[in-house]
């Protein structure tokens, strides 16, 4: 598992909403040393953190995760062409803001 994770929008602090009533934007969502699961500030995240990765914590990012390279996508794409899947490669070619036309990669 990556140690980011994709959120629509920012949330608040756990710790800070319950225990002080304040409003912190979370950054990191998180084990705790206690041991449940909270999303976190940064000052929480140091103070009761256990770190990043997998099984511990994830940092937070507001937004859509970024879309696979398009170098990437264009050799799907050839690769759909070969095994004859011509509407998968189709599909790709949407997905990378193209017109449908798999001329040029055929
Ligand atoms: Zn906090």
């Amino acid at each position: 598992m990556a140690d980011e994770t994709y959120i629509p929008a920012p949330v608040s602090c756990d710790i800070h909403r319950i225990e002080h009533g304040e409003h912190r934007i979370a950054q990191y969502d998180a084990k705790t040393r206690q041991g449940p699961w909270a999303n976190l500030c940064p000052d929480c995240f140091a103070e009761h953190g256990i770190g990043l990765g997998t099984g511990k914590g994830q940092r937070l990012v507001v937004g859509r995760r970024p879309q696979p390279q398009r170098a990437q996508k264009e050799s799907q794409i050839r690769a759909a062409i070969s095994a004859g899947d011509l509407a998968m490669a189709e599909d790709l070619l949407v997905e990378l803001g193209d017109d449908p036309d798999l001329t040029p990669y055929l």
